[in-house]
């Protein structure tokens, strides 16, 4: 991939976030991209497509710039982006053949545990929870019919290290495929592709929009072979996105690396902070020396991430009245924005939960960490 003479595989990150299809528009000079909102685009009257697009569905301006950028920010071979993180794992799994097996984590995102138990088995699929930071576990729940192995890390909400590289050893000496849920490390933090993994899932909905005002699911493919059938997938399912989250999730790639940086420094100084405080069982953050998955995350992530997770002492009832109790942080779900976000995990996830009862997941902002800090520790004392 090139920017005028420029090899994107040869400079930093921050170029290529930044630099990434972001040549001016040809018709205008605009320096920022334009948004296409048309839904339908002219063609010869034999029906071939003039200029790349045909129909929005299908694919669109606005997007294939977004895609472009998401490619280069893995180092993939190709990129799509769809209308949800769960549309860009659930076309994934709807790539599988009928009977095949797939190993997910036992504390994966709630969504896609939902789609396990609700889904999977209309579509001919198996699957096994299991812990993904026990190797030997993970190699016994192979079967023959595994097709693909499903990390995610960090966790959501515990906060768990997958070692990455071992699992893609794993993965690939078995014949299967593995996905890397990446949501909260996101390209700046960590970057599976390099240590084999064939797919990158992020919902985009969080760091890489950044504001808490876009939805959008991205899957990032090491090589192209699987990208037909799964775009064939999206066209036919439909969970394409609007050009205009497509645009906003372009925008917010641009300042993603400084962001993400800080949201990173700042959750550091959170989980410092807090540790050690009587009214917290555990600090789940793996910048912590103290947390079980420390070596592997210092190994390969760049920095821990902006999620921190709080076991209150006193179970549920104190844990909601500490979120009852902050001023500074928003009660409300999702991560990634520029806001501090406190949630009382379980109450959310609801029927398929199995997060503990006591615990707050923090979506650590931009705001200062002095602040956060003091608005925790009045919450809590
Ligand atoms: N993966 C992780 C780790 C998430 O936290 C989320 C949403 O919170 C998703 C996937 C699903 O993304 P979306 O809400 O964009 O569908």
């Amino acid at each position: 991939m090139k920017l005028d003479n420029v090899r994107l595989d040869s400079v930093h990150l921050e170029t290529t976030l930044v630099r990434a299809a972001a040549e001016p528009d040809p018709s205008t000079a605009a320096v920022a991209p334009p948004i296409h909102l048309a839904t339908t685009f002219e063609h010869p009257a034999d029906g071939e497509e003039s200029q790349g697009h045909i129909y929005i569905r299908e694919s669109n301006p606005t997007q294939s710039r977004l895609e472009e950028a998401l490619a280069a920010s893995e180092g993939g071979a190709a990129a799509f982006f769809c209308a949800s993180g769960m549309a860009a794992g659930t076309i994934l799994l709807q790539s599988l053949e009928d009977g095949a097996h797939v190993l997910f984590p036992d504390d994966v995102y709630h969504g896609f545990r939902e789609a396990v138990q609700s889904l999977m088995p209309r579509w001919g699929l198996t699957a096994t929870f299991v812990d993904m930071t026990d190797l030997d576990e993970v190699r016994r729940a192979l079967r023959p019919e595994t097709r693909l192995l499903w990390a995610e890390s960090p966790s959501n909400p515990l906060l768990k290290i997958a070692d990455l590289e071992a699992l893609t050893g794993i993965a690939h000496e078995h014949g299967a495929e593995i996905v890397v849920d990446s949501t909260f490390a996101t390209p700046v933090l960590q970057r599976p592709l390099e240590l084999g993994a064939d797919f990158v899932l992020h919902s985009a909905t969080k760091y890489m929009g950044g504001h808490s005002d876009v939805q959008g699911g991205v899957l990032v493919l090491r090589e192209s072979d699987r990208l037909a059938e799964l775009l064939h997938i999206r066209l036919v399912g439909g969970a394409a996105a609007s050009p205009f989250n497509a645009w906003l999730v372009l925008r917010g790639l641009r300042s993603m690396v400084c962001r993400v940086e800080r949201h990173a420094a700042n959750a550091l100084a959170v989980a410092e902070a807090l540790e050690g405080h009587p009214g917290i069982e555990q600090v789940y953050y793996p910048g912590l020396a103290k947390h079980p998955g420390h070596a592997i995350a210092r190994r390969q992530m760049k920095a821990f991430g902006g999620m921190v997770s709080l076991a209150i002492a006193g179970g549920r009832e104190a844990a909601i009245r500490v979120a009852s109790r902050v001023r500074l942080f928003t009660n409300a779900t999702s991560l990634g924005g520029v806001e501090s976000l406190v949630e009382h995990r379980a109450s959310y996830e609801g029927k398929v939960s199995t997060t503990p009862q006591n615990l707050l997941r923090l979506s650590i902002g931009l705001e200062h960490p002095e602040d956060l800090i003091a608005d925790l520790r009045q919450a809590l004392d």
